[in-house]
């Protein structure tokens, strides 16, 4: 069911999913139990000690049938009526006893799973992200990790509880009358049929319900944030999209009503089956008492007794390995996730850049985003999965890459939409690792260095500025925790930013909102500039704003990034005249290709890509905006 941990895999795995159980993933699950090894022996020893109290019960009565009550023995009538009332009382206390093992067991390692999942998904790359709907990662930190942990404290439990109820339910039937048990037993095939057929139907409505429900999450999750709201509403979409949702709301009505009744048949199929049994019991045990002397009423009603505990066990258990199987989905849903790949594996005994100066270098880079091309250039699994395509030059989001950036200097990335310029930024943080080549920050391969001490010097203000739903402080403390008021407030004034957060009621207190909507683009990207001062980086990787801005906004702006960019090593997706007129090296970039590279002067000299775009769109831009 695995499938080597290919992330195509994993939307598969849905599908696919058979009732079996691998001991691989019996051991694994034993893994995650292991740490609670004692807590699960108290819940072992409550449930055997239950069983074996309760299962006393019929034998009361039946000394208080054959005996107290022939012999008119009152004082033996008052003791056993006591232990009547004391044994379930000890068993249901015992029982809550149990009870907070098993839900501290359960809730245990709902806890490692989760942690162990967030923490890996934590490492997974942005592909991963940019391919994944966040509705299903949250589905499964949710619903399967719960499903896992139903698995364990449901299932595993109730499998424990019966084999040792049976065992003792058996053993004392038998004591008591052997041709008796024969007789409760062989009605067994009457139901053992049915209960297998409904455990089964059973089983693929819960699975059609997890299935609907995460489809139901995802319509909520597409339309209930600020951006699809806002699609929804701009598209006058409010009725298909209601429409959606209620087909998907009414799925997940409709299974819930056929596995309630399913459930209620299966229960009277059980009730019925009882009945027959009990049945069966008292008439020839009536017959033997008749015509057996030694044989009495009590131990017919005793044996009565004993019935439930054989039947309910029985009939539990012979769906327990479909039970299993499906309550093991769920922890096989998740390991599924913590066995996705990392892309971007860290170092963890690589070099630590404590102090980096700030030259980068790109030598021979090549990149294709993995689900356009290849993905690496060897042993990716997806190209087996999937059909080969041959590679053509298109598919390469940048190809043969070289060019360096001296400490301080200022790069312009420049070219069409399109031509790879945003890529070029990714790469430097490792939001993704180039397909072949090297990128270089101080002569070090990036990849041979600690990850967080490669993005300790990078600082990135891109386009789109995500702010945390908190107060303004704490998303500018993201990027310097132990930063003072002073330094906050500091940077903001150099962002241009501060006046306005202070005239705000709440000033730095003030929550921005889902995604930060209250602010304008421009005044985001202010705060955002804000947090790269304060985390004060050597190397600076800007996206300049295009045309959104009005001209006031982006006159704050340029101001704010001034004096950022001086300094530092700076690498800017310019579109600024101005910007690219104080480069120290101007970066051509199109179709994926550095196609020239070199000062403006030197550019315009060479009357190229450079020249041409330089005559047609920044000279005219700058205008526009002047
Ligand atoms: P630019 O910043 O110069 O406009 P990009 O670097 O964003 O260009 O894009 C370069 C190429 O890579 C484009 O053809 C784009 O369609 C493609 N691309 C960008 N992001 C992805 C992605 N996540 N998956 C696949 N292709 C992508």
């Amino acid at each position: 069911m695995f499938h080597g941990g290919g992330w195509r895999g994993f939307v598969r795995a849905d599908e696919e999913a058979q009732p079996t159980i691998s001991t691989t993933l019996l051991r694994r699950v034993w893994d995650y139990a292991r740490p609670y090894g004692r807590w699960i022996a108290f819940v072992l020893l409550g449930i055997f000690v239950t069983s074996m109290i309760d299962a006393a019960l019929p034998l009361l009565v039946r000394d208080l049938i054959n005996t107290a009550i022939p012999q008119k023995d009152i004082g033996r009538l008052n003791l056993l009526a006591l232990g009547l009332i004391l044994i379930p009382l000890t068993g249901g206390l015992i029982n809550v006893w149990q009870r907070q093992y098993s839900a501290r067991v359960g809730e245990g390692i709902i806890y490692d799973l989760r942690c162990a999942l967030y923490e890996h998904l934590q490492r997974m790359s942005l592909r991963f992200f940019t391919t994944t709907k966040s509705g299903e990662l949250i589905s499964r930190l949710n619903n399967d990790v719960v499903g896992a942990q139903r698995a364990v404290t449901g299932t595993l439990i109730d499998l424990v509880t019966n084999l040792i109820t049976l065992t003792v339910t058996v053993t004392i039937m038998a004591g008591l009358d052997w041709r008796l048990t024969l007789l409760a037993a062989a009605v067994l095939p009457l139901f053992i049929p049915p209960a297998k057929r409904i455990g089964r139907i059973l089983r693929d409505i819960s699975r059609q319900q997890m299935r609907t429900n995460a489809a139901m999450t995802t319509v909520m999750q597409e339309t209930l944030n600020v951006s699809g709201a806002l699609l929804v509403k701009l598209f006058g979409q409010q009725e298909q999209e209601r429409q959606r949702f209620s087909r998907q709301a009414a799925a997940v009505r409709e299974l819930g009503v056929r596995s309630a009744l399913v459930g209620r048949g299966f229960f009277v199929v059980i009730g019925l089956v009882s009945a027959v049994g009990t049945a069966a019991v008292y008439w020839v045990g009536g017959y033997l008492t008749i015509h057996t002397p030694t044989f009495q009423v009590g131990d017919i009603v005793a044996f009565a007794l004993y019935l439930p505990r054989l039947y309910g066990p029985l009939s539990a258990l012979a769906n327990t390995r479909v039970q299993l199987a499906t309550s093991l989905v769920s922890f096989e849903r998740v390991f599924e996730m913590i066995d996705l790949p990392l892309e971007i594996t860290d170092a963890p005994d690589g070099l630590v850049l404590a102090e980096v100066e700030g030259k980068v270098q790109f030598e021979h880079v090549s990149f294709a985003y993995p689900d356009r091309g290849p993905a690496t250039a060897e042993g990716d699994e997806e190209a087996i999965e999937g059909p080969i395509r041959p590679i053509t030059d298109r598919q390469w989001a940048l190809e043969d890459i070289s060019f360096t950036v001296h400490p301080g200097q200022l790069a312009a990335l420049v070219g069409p939409s399109g031509a790879g310029k945003t890529t070029i930024t990714y790469l430097l943080p490792r939001l993704y690792d180039p397909t072949r080549g090297i990128v270089k920050v101080d002569g070090h391969d990036i990849r041979q260095v600690q990850l967080n001490s490669l993005i300790a010097h990078i600082g990135m203000v891109t386009q789109e500025t995500f702010l945390f739903h908190d107060s303004i402080r704490a998303n500018l403390l993201y990027a310097k925790p132990d930063a003072s008021e002073a330094e906050i407030i500091g940077a903001c004034a150099a962002a241009h930013i501060h006046d306005l957060i202070s005239a705000l009621p709440d000033g730095y207190d003030t929550i921005v909102g889902e995604r930060g909507y209250r602010f304008s683009g421009g005044e985001k990207q202010r705060i955002a500039i804000a947090r790269v001062i304060l985390k004060n980086p050597r190397i600076l990787v800007l996206d300049e704003a295009t045309s959104s801005l009005d001209s006031e906004s982006e006159r704050l702006i340029q101001q704010a990034l001034e004096p950022l960019m001086k300094r530092r090593t700076s690498i800017v997706i310019a579109h600024r005249l101005s910007t690219i007129l104080s480069a120290d090296i101007i970066l051509v970039m199109d179709h994926g290709r550095l196609v020239e590279q070199g000062s403006h002067n030197e550019l315009m000299a060479a009357n190229g890509l450079y020249a041409r775009l330089y005559h047609t769109q920044f000279q005219a831009l700058d205008h526009a905006k002047n």
